[in-house]
């Protein structure tokens, strides 16, 4: 099954597809992820989308529809994806049409008051990505599941989630639109606890 999650930074995309792909047992593909990795590791691609990722605006169409073809054409992706990030304008929806046949597009529905009390409450393992909120686990500094270090995303400042905000708004909303055309469109609310979040995705997957 090849599943895109779509939403707001902070509707929970990243939560909901973990345990997406260890239902359907195929790959989770995160550009945001593959993006922190590649900064974290300082290669060219890192340092080129540093700043732009910190600002909170978009990387570039053209880099970042590359990037995921590469990944869709490895093996491990015959059997299916779940995309997490990707895409998030109208020209990467349409070059993944081209080459990809969309079984489902999760649409986590969520009020802004909401998103932005989780993205500046987030922490993120360094090490394995798994994200906590302060709300849950105080002035924790480790990460309950590997012990890795805790840290604040530089994307993770109201500044920046505000501008994240505004660039889904302007770039990725309209995508609801495209995929509802296309009769994929899957609308969950993501107000909700993850666990009711992530039972109401797999019923409507399942059908
Ligand atoms: P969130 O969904 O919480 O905003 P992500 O980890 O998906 O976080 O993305 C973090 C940042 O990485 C985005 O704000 C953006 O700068 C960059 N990014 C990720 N995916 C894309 C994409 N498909 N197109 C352009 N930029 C992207
Ligand atoms: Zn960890």
């Amino acid at each position: 099954m090849k599943l895109i999650m779509l939403g707001a930074p902070g509707s929970g995309k990243g939560t909901q597809a973990k345990k997406i792909v260890e239902y359907l047992k195929v790959p989770h593909i995160s550009t945001g992820e593959i993006f922190r990795k590649n900064m974290r590791e300082n290669t060219p691609l890192g340092i080129k989308v540093k700043d732009i990722i910190s600002e909170g605006r978009l990387v570039p169409d053209d880099i970042t529809i590359q990037i995921v073809h590469e990944r869709l054409i490895e093996p491990d992706c015959k059997k299916g994806f779940v995309l997490d990030g990707f895409p998030r304008s109208l020209p990467q929806a349409v070059a993944l049409d081209s080459l990809h046949k969309i079984d489902y597009v999760i649409n986590l529905d969520v009020e802004n008051e909401i998103v932005i009390a989780r993205t500046t409450g987030r922490r993120t393992c360094k090490t394995c990505g798994t994200m906590f909120n302060i709300h849950e686990i105080g002035g924790e500094i480790v990460c309950a599941k590997c012990g890795g270090e805790l840290y604040i995303r530089t994307d993770d400042t109201l500044e920046a989630v505000l501008e994240r905000l505004e660039m889904y708004e302007e770039k990725t909303r309209p995508l609801v639109q495209y995929y509802a055309k296309q009769g994929k469109l899957v609308n969950i609310n993501a107000d909700n606890e993850p666990d009711k979040v992530y039972k109401a995705i797999i019923e409507a997957i399942k059908k």
